[in-house]
């Protein structure tokens, strides 16, 4: 196949239907049918990433191997397929006025009036050919809802792509409700039909529709819905809820959805290859034995804040058959109470990544409980951070030791602003301050790590030298390295030149880990990655211990 077909996935009636995941899905089928496929995710907000957005609203920022910080859904993408992203395949509203503006600026516009259409409509369908280099279909997936005034110039301008690259070549796929009532037995279409009522007034026929159900339709509805929105009766999709998001893929198999698409793209397939999806789906089915994490942050509230570790702790669970059980520790709370009581019925403690101080001592004093207890723990990033300094206030006697992030005036500075560090992605130095720029100072993408033999770490990767995904500002402080591993902290991970410290461990303790990185993002359901893997395995271990009540 040469030359590259695109599929444009809406949403209508309302948000959080799974436009990401049914996105996810069929990039999925596609690769499993033998083609070469990739993903764009269009956000009609005007942040030019979602970088600065508070993850209590807008959900995780997922971050890509070339630090480009991106929209969750491209979490999914990456988890659901074996496409590597990159700043390329998540564009914004902002980002589009941003080129469109510094164009006009330059003169590029030579004296013409810049305008919604042509001008940002056109730089939208640029961005779409951008991102759909030497594959055989790119799948873009149109954020918010159809009939949100912020989405329009983009749903033009993927009305416009049509002809401009040929009918043959574009396919729209729109998600859309059909809601329930239980009250009186019946599904109902009337939002669909609205929802495509609206996406017809601005000129886009929809191919396929995914209707998102509790229950399958029948060839009944089916038809009613074909009939009122004017598609096939075979292009009318059950998507119909599920118990694990790994089973997406095989409903939408099931209900036809890939054979659908490949025929009204005209693309000549072997059949879908499942078979590792199924196994995927059969062994989560068998999961039983519970094991409960604790993870004490700070936006307990919204899981979605932390999604991608969400998913890394259930793929660890899958590959060690045992069902992960997520309990959500508000770290301000903690500060109040005993630990001992709030944490005695988990089997491994995480403190994931974060900003700002709130909080901080609540999660220190949950790392202090696992450590003293020898329950398992793994810390993310500001968890790793905060790992070093409670083990350097409590077992290497530098009291009040701090990160500068929390207290500028610590006498113990153990983690710390660097100035100057050497960045291997562009091999320049670069340098910062506090009065730097927030969004441009932060240590962002794949960094690689030398792991210290026969450390956990290197025992859990199996490799020398490893590759991971960044997000955070401060560092490790290296002028305490020496005092602490005399009171037994091994720095069993490094930047190659020996700079930045990366992973810490405690030989002395069932399994407690931290690493400045955020493995979460490079863990795929059927390959999980090795630290989340490895931690539940010893917190199965420690769930199968007698627990202490159990002793008395
Ligand atoms: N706030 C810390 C830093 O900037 C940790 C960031 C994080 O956990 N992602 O270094």
């Amino acid at each position: 196949m040469t030359k590259t077909k695109f599929i444009f996935v809406t949403g209508g009636v309302l948000s959080s239907l799974g436009k990401g995941l049914a996105s996810a899905s069929i990039g999925a089928l596609l690769e499993a049918r033998g083609l070469k496929i990739t993903f764009q995710k269009l956000d009609p907000y005007i942040n030019v990433d979602p970088g600065t957005m508070n993850p209590f609203q807008h959900g995780e920022v997922y971050v890509t191997d070339d630090g480009a910080e991106t929209d969750l859904d491209l979490g999914h993408y990456e988890r659901y397929t074996s496409v590597k992203l990159t700043q390329k395949n998540n564009c914004t509203t902002g980002r589009i006025y941003f080129s469109v503006i510094t164009k006009e600026r330059r003169g590029d516009y030579l004296g013409g009036t810049v305008q919604v259409i042509p001008h940002i409509t056109d730089e939208i369908k640029q961005c779409i050919l951008a991102a759909a280099d030497a594959v055989d279909v790119s799948i873009i997936e149109i954020g918010g809802t159809v009939g949100d005034i912020e989405s329009l110039p983009f749903l033009e301008a993927i009305r416009q792509f049509q002809s401009d690259v040929g009918k043959e070549n574009v396919l729209y796929i729109h998600l859309t409700l059909v809601p329930y009532i239980k009250t009186s037995g019946e599904v109902k279409t009337k939002p669909t039909q609205h929802s495509v009522k609206e996406l017809r007034s601005i000129g886009i026929q929809p191919d396929i529709l995914l209707c998102r159900t509790e229950q399958l339709l029948t060839p009944e509805m089916k038809a009613k819905i074909a009939l009122f929105c004017n598609v096939e009766k075979e292009a009318v999709i059950t998507a119909k809820d599920v118990e694990s998001i790994y089973e997406v893929p095989l409903v939408f198999h099931q209900e036809g959805l890939d054979d659908r698409i490949v025929e009204k793209l005209n693309i000549w397939t072997r059949a879908p290859r499942l078979e590792a999806w199924q196994a995927l789906h059969e062994r989560i089915n068998r999961l039983t034995v519970p094991v409960c994490i604790g993870i004490v942050g700070k936006y307990i509230d919204l899981k979605e804040s932390y999604k991608s570790l969400n998913e890394a702790l259930y793929h660890g669970g899958i590959h060690n058959d045992c069902r992960v059980i997520l309990d959500f520790f508000d770290s301000e709370e903690l500060e109040q109470q005993d630990p001992r009581e709030q944490l005695a019925g988990v089997d491994g403690v995480l403190v994931p990544g974060g900003f700002g101080s709130r909080g901080v001592e609540g999660k220190m004093r949950a790392i202090q409980f696992a450590r003293e207890n020898q329950v398992p723990y793994f810390g993310i990033c500001l968890g790793m951070q905060l790992a070093v300094i409670e083990f350097a206030r409590h077992l290497a006697g530098l009291t009040g030791a701090h990160s500068t992030e929390f207290d500028p005036e610590t006498p113990y500075p153990v983690v710390y602003l660097m100035r100057e560090w050497f960045d291997y992605k562009d091999g320049v130095v670069r340098r910062r301050d506090e009065l730097s720029d927030k969004g441009g100072t932060m240590r962002l993408g794949a960094y690689p790590c030398r792991l210290l033999p026969g450390s956990r770490a290197a025992q859990a990767y199996q490799q020398e030298e490893i590759s991971e995904r960044h997000r955070h500002r401060y560092e490790l402080n290296l002028d305490f390295k020496k005092a602490l591993e005399e009171k037994g902290l091994v720095f069993s991970g490094l930047s190659p030149d020996g700079i930045l410290a990366e992973i810490i461990e405690l030989p002395d303790h069932p399994w407690f880990l931290g690493c400045q990185f955020h493995p979460e993002f490079k863990s795929r359901p059927m390959d999980p990655h090795p630290l989340f893997r490895e931690f539940i395995r010893a917190s199965l271990e420690k769930s199968q211990e007698p627990k202490a009540t159990e002793r008395l």
